[in-house]
């Protein structure tokens, strides 16, 4: 028999689990709009050739690809470039799509464009915890200002986000992918090294200074650059400042252009109070489109990253022919629902309204409509012979009160549902 699963990596959502995932949003929404973001739409496929176009980095490989239609046998057989064949993709994220619309539709939009966009988007990874193929990315940006003030608009607003689902203790990692490359060129790697020794840089937090060096020394980097590096990070000490110039300039090595640290200096002085911000300099984030400052979101309660973003100065220009400074930062959705407790009131009063077989529609509806301009959210349910066990599954699908109705019966009696009886 075929399979009745949904495709690998892609789930199917029972309703208590599409209730709570609407919840989350509604509240991520809310805290976004709050903040003077404005939500856009966009398909969920672009040409081939935009997601393919070198910005997506590692996450192109990973787009999934729309085949033309009415292709024949032959035309497959005898195609010599993808391009013959696809002609379309699935996104694979929220931001290259994002700058395709700004320079479709830049002279509709204000000069500085804070947009929402929060929508699924497809990768064609290994499935495993926290991993999907399809998963929902809660995305804000800030196209149009190139100043600090920007990412501490986007920081404020994804903190209160975080805040009010309760996430109080994540930390924000910031770095400048422009510091980093100052850094290397002060340790002497030279500019071709550069990106390969980045993606051993990033492995800083699970194989240490050492390991870095290491490993570095294997891909064949110069010995005095990495004995450099190794040196700068054996002196390093934990930051007791909290973000801002101390801590930035204590953790930086001689050299760094100044307009870099005062980048990433003002972004603390805009955001005020940065209790949850911390500066890593070696904080790498993927190898794809950012050009200035980079941000990565941890939680003491899990491994992986719960969002990011980032500054990408130079992707707009792509579409439009001219630069667009431009900087996002994206909350990952799937991440943070586990750690989301709701508070089971949150949303109107759902009613069970268990009614004997003889109740007339009318009657019924009556009931119904009472309840439902009332605000609440109110399912029919003919008495089964297995009352508890229908209660039971009210009960899981987020109903909170149920009511028995006989025929004729003028009052009801509402009952909570967390302990059934009648
Ligand atoms: P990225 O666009 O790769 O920077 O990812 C942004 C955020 O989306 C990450 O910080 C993750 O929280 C989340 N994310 C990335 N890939 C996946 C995936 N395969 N499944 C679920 N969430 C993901």
């Amino acid at each position: 028999m075929a399979t009745v699963n949904p495709p690998r990596g892609m789930r199917d959502f029972l309703p208590a689990e599409k209730r709570r995932r609407e919840q989350v949003l509604a509240m991520i929404r809310d805290r976004y709009e709050a903040h003077g973001f404005d939500e856009i739409e966009t398909p969920v496929m672009e040409d081939y050739a935009r997601l393919h176009g070198g910005l997506g980095g590692d996450n192109e490989k990973l787009a999934f690809t729309v085949m033309k239609r009415a292709l024949t046998t032959e035309k497959l057989r005898s195609a010599a470039d993808p391009a013959d064949l696809a002609d379309l993709g699935l996104r694979f994220d929220l931001t290259v799509p994002l700058s395709r619309f700004y320079a479709s539709h830049r002279g509709d939009l204000p000069g500085v464009f804070r947009a929402i966009q929060i929508a699924p988007v497809w990768r064609a990874e290994r499935p495993q915890k926290g991993r999907y193929r399809q998963f929902v990315q809660c995305d804000i940006d800030i196209i149009g200002d190139a100043t600090p003030r920007a990412e501490a608009e986007l920081l404020a607003a994804s903190l209160d986000a975080f805040s009010t689902l309760g996430l109080r203790d994540v930390t924000i990692r910031i770095n400048d992918r422009r510091a980093l490359d100052a850094m290397l060129d002060v340790f002497g790697f030279p500019v071709t090294d550069r990106p390969g020794a980045l993606i051993t840089i990033d492995k800083l937090d699970k194989i240490g200074p050492s390991g870095v060096a290491a490993e570095l020394r294997e891909r064949g980097s110069a010995d005095e650059a990495v004995t450099a590096l190794e040196e700068f990070l054996d002196g390093l000490a934990e930051p007791t400042e909290p973000y801002g110039a101390a801590q930035i300039r204590a953790l930086l090595p001689q050299g760094i252009p100044e307009d870099v640290v005062d980048h990433l200096v003002g972004i603390g002085e805009a955001v005020g109070g940065p209790a949850a911000l911390r500066f890593d300099p070696f904080l790498v984030r993927g190898m794809g489109y950012y050009t200035g400052t980079i941000f990565e979101v941890e939680h003491p309660e899990v491994s992986y990253s719960l969002g990011g973003g980032g500054r990408y100065d130079g992707m707009i220009g792509r579409f439009l022919g001219q630069d667009v400074p431009a900087v996002g930062f994206s909350i990952g959705f799937e991440r943070i629902l586990d750690l989301v407790e709701l508070d089971p009131a949150v949303g109107s009063e759902a009613v069970v309204l268990v009614h004997d077989k003889d109740v007339p529609v009318a009657e019924l509806l009556a009931h119904k409509e009472a309840l439902v301009a009332s605000g609440a959210r109110v399912r029919l349910e003919q008495r089964p012979r297995n009352l508890k066990g229908a209660l039971e599954r009210a009960a899981a699908d987020g109903y909170t009160v149920f009511a028995t109705v006989a025929r004729g019966q003028d009052e009801l009696e509402l009952k909570p549902l967390a302990e059934p009886s009648e």
